[in-house]
């Protein structure tokens, strides 16, 4: 289905602001619900990709749970309805206050990523009396061919506990009466399009199992990361969550009873949204045209931290002449640019651009870099 741009509503509002199509994050969520209805089975939002409270309570009331990294983002799910109980708390670098009010909210996990972690949940548990669920965030050592700043899975990561420790964390989790050991976290990185790195993960699963078949893992979190189609956002509005999720059903050795948890942030939200700027100046540079936006790298980063590119389009022309311009926003910085040579109809002062598919990683980076302020947003009836 293509988002459909409802433009005297777009014209009327401030920009720059987010634009969310909730037909299309319903459709998404029910593909999801289709496509992960295996035995077992159970996926979590991660709210790092998109926390607007009106997209997390679509997400909540589907049943979701949520992935969280922080306590303003376990507050926020529980704001927007998930119960406790299916909230999970990852990270490198929780604080004790994030971890003591967590235990008191009855959060389902922690997903502990070092021995000194472990430690600080286990004091904190025992001075409240209570005992912590703890799984173990595992780094996999697998390459996830994805761009380097959101690859998380190599031994060079910050992330995650190395295999040679695995062993003795887990005795060291199992024997402590503060500690519920709950199993085995992993997350190998972000816009994963080529499928394979999973495939590769779950066989990394199946031989730590076969490694510890002594031990009881209740649960494996095989972590997101899933891709979506950033040049093709009509063509391809809703990644292929079957053939993701059969991966796992195909090659994943699920013991008998035991869970398997999937945290997907991207791939649920990208599509869903776009941000809606409006052409400040068309200027004439040497041997160059800038279509200069009202919002830059304030309103949505990724382009100028990961090198990403969102399809540009034009929703307001109606010239039939197409022309090249570089897309460029109003922060001083060089890199503040959406797209070179973009081919767009042409354009001009006061037209709507759509930067598309940026509804994960979007709204939720905007910084008030410059005090701009933060975009707003606005929702498909
Ligand atoms: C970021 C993150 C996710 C979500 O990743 P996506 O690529 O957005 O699906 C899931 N789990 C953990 C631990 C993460 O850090």
């Amino acid at each position: 289905m293509k988002t459909y741009f409802p433009l005297d509503r777009l014209r009327a509002e401030s920009t720059p602001f987010y634009y969310y199509d909730m037909q299309l994050l319903d459709e998404t969520i029910n593909c999801i619900k289709k496509s992960a209805a295996y035995p077992g089975f159970y996926v979590h939002y991660a709210v790092k990709a998109n926390a607007n409270p009106e997209i997390l309570k679509r997400i909540a009331a589907a049943g979701m749970g949520a992935d969280t990294v922080s306590i303003g983002e376990i507050k926020a799910a529980i704001d927007a309805g998930f119960p406790a109980p299916k909230i999970v708390f990852a990270g490198v670098g929780k604080t004790d206050e994030e971890i003591a009010i967590s235990l008191e909210y009855g959060i389902g996990c922690f997903n502990a990523e070092s021995e000194p972690e472990i430690d600080a949940i286990e004091e904190i548990a025992k001075s409240q009396g209570r005992i912590a669920p703890v799984a173990l965030r595992v780094n996999p050592e697998i390459d996830a061919h994805t761009h380097h700043y959101i690859t998380t899975g190599l031994a060079e990561n910050k992330f995650g506990i190395a295999l040679s420790m695995l062993g003795r964390l887990i005795e060291r989790c199992i024997n402590s009466e503060y500690i519920d050991f709950k199993g085995l976290h992993f997350h190998i990185g972000s816009q994963i399009t080529d499928l394979t790195p999973f495939k590769i993960l779950c066989e990394r699963i199946n031989a730590l199992q076969d490694e510890y078949a002594d031990v009881v893992i209740p649960t494996i979190n095989v972590g997101g990361g899933l891709g979506i189609d950033y040049d093709d956002p009509d063509g391809n509005p809703i990644p292929d969550f079957k053939q993701y999720f059969d991966i796992f059903h195909e090659n994943l050795k699920l013991r008998p009873g035991q869970q398997v948890h999937f945290e997907l942030g991207r791939s649920v939200v990208a599509q869903c949204g776009s941000l809606i700027t409006r052409v400040t100046y068309v200027k004439e540079g040497v041997g160059k045209k800038f279509v200069i936006v009202d919002g830059g790298m304030t309103a949505l980063i990724r382009p100028a931290l990961y090198q990403a590119h969102h399809k540009i389009e034009n929703i307001t022309s109606t010239s039939p002449e197409m022309e090249r311009y570089d897309v460029v926003g109003p922060i001083c910085e060089s890199s503040d640019t959406f797209g070179t040579d973009e081919l767009l109809p042409t354009t001009h002062r006061g037209d709507l651009i759509a930067l598309r598919s940026a509804g994960a990683y979007g709204e939720i980076m905007a910084s008030g870099y410059n005090c701009r302020p933060l975009p707003s947003s606005l929702f498909s009836r």
